[in-house]
C-alpha cells in the first residue's frame, strides 16, 4: 500500500480520494476548501493543511483539479508540489486539461526528477463514487506501471494510450465525439416526433438500426426509453452543458494546433456556446433536446 497525496477534492476527487482510503491506502488530502478536506477526513483521509505538508513523505501523488493552469501552479509553482515532494515519488494528474499543458506538466516533471502521467477520466460523480471510472492514460511505460495498481482502486477501465499528453488526447476526442452524437441524436428524436412517431417507437426501432449510438441508448435524450437518462428529470445533470463546452474548447484548441479539421466538433461548440451564453450552464448536455423543442 502506497502513501498517496491527494489534491482536489471537489465533486469527482471526493469519491476517488475515499476509493484509494477503501482500498488500504495512506492518503494525505489537501484542497482550498476546508470542508472539502474535512469531509475526506470523515471518509478515511488525513487531512493537511496544505500542499507542502500533503507532499511530505508520499509516494505518490494524485490531482483532480478544474483546469490546466491549477495543475502547473499545484505542480511547479511557488510552494508547489515539486518544491516539497521527495525526488521520484510518482505524479498522477487526473483533471481534464489540454493536451499541451499536459505535456507541458511532464516536461517540467521530469526536469524536476519526477516520473508524471496524465490520466484523465471518463464517469462522472457517480463512477467516481463507485470506483468505476475509465480511465485513460498517458506517459512513459515505467510510470504507467507504477500508477496502474493505484488507478484500479478508482477505476474499472484503466488504458495506457501511449506518451506523455495521450490520456487527454484520448479523452477530448472522445468527448468531442459524444457531443456531436448527443446533438445529432437530440435532431433525429426532434425530426421523428415532428414526423408522428412517439420516441418509445424511434428508439425501438434506431437502437437496433444503423443510428445505434450510446447518446441514445445509454443517455437516451428523449423522455421515457432509458429511465435512468437525465431527460426524465427534466435535465438537471449528469454531465452538464459548462462540462461539456470545456471540453469542446480543449478539442478545439488541440484540433487547430495539429491542424486536424473539425467542423461537427465546432459546430458543436456553437450549440453548447450558444446554450451557455443563454444562462443554462448548470443543463444537462442532452437537453439540447429540450430546447429543440422551443422548451428553453
Ligand atoms: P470541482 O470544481 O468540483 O473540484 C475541483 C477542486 O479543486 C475544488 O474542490 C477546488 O477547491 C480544488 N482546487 C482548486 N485549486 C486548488 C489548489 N490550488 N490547491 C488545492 N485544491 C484546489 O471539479 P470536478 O467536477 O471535481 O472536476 C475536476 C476535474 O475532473 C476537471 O478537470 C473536470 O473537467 C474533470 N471531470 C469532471 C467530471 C464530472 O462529471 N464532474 C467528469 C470527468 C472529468
Amino acid at each position: 500500500m502506497a502513501k498517496i497525496a491527494f489534491i482536489g477534492l471537489g465533486n469527482m476527487g471526493s469519491g476517488m480520494c475515499a476509493n484509494l482510503c477503501k482500498a488500504g491506502h495512506e492518503v494525505r488530502a489537501f484542497d482550498l476548501n476546508t470542508d472539502a478536506v474535512q469531509a475526506a477526513v470523515d471518509k478515511g483521509a488525513f487531512g493537511a493543511a496544505s500542499l507542502k505538508d500533503a507532499v511530505q513523505g508520499a509516494e505518490v501523488v494524485v490531482s483532480m483539479l478544474p483546469a490546466g493552469k491549477h495543475v502547473l501552479a499545484v505542480y511547479f509553482g511557488k510552494d508547489g508540489v515539486a518544491e516539497h515532494a521527495n525526488k521520484g515519488i510518482l505524479l498522477i494528474d487526473c483533471s481534464t486539461i489540454a493536451v499541451d499543458d499536459a505535456r507541458e506538466a511532464a516536461k517540467q516533471a521530469e526536469a524536476a526528477g519526477f516520473p508524471m502521467i496524465d490520466a484523465p477520466v471518463s464517469g462522472g460523480t457517480a463512477a467516481a463514487d463507485a470506483g468505476t471510472l475509465t480511465f485513460m492514460a498517458g506517459g512513459p511505460d515505467m510510470a504507467y506501471a507504477r500508477a496502474e495498481p493505484i488507478l484500479k482502486a478508482m477505476g474499472k477501465n484503466i488504458f495506457h494510450a501511449g506518451g506523455s499528453g495521450n490520456g487527454q488526447a484520448a479523452k477530448i476526442a472522445n468527448n468531442m465525439l459524444l457531443g456531436i452524437s448527443m446533438i445529432g441524436t437530440c435532431e433525429a428524436f426532434n425530426l421523428a416526433e415532428k414526423l408522428g412517431l412517439d420516441a418509445q417507437t424511434f428508439f425501438d426501432i434506431s437502437s437496433v438500426s444503423s443510428g445505434q449510438c450510446w447518446s441514445m441508448t445509454s443517455y437516451c435524450p428523449a423522455p421515457g426509453p432509458v429511465p435512468t437518462s437525465p431527460a426524465n428529470r427534466d435535465y438537471q445533470p449528469g454531465f452538464a452543458v459548462a462540462m461539456m463546452l470545456k471540453d469542446l474548447k480543449l478539442a478545439h484548441e488541440a484540433a487547430v494546433a495539429a491542424g486536424a479539421k473539425i467542423t461537427l466538433g465546432e459546430m458543436a461548440e456553437k450549440v453548447y456556446g450558444d446554450l451557455d451564453a443563454r444562462g443554462h450552464a448548470g443543463l444537462d448536455f442532452s437537453g439540447v433536446m429540450k430546447d429543440l423543442k422551443g422548451d428553453l
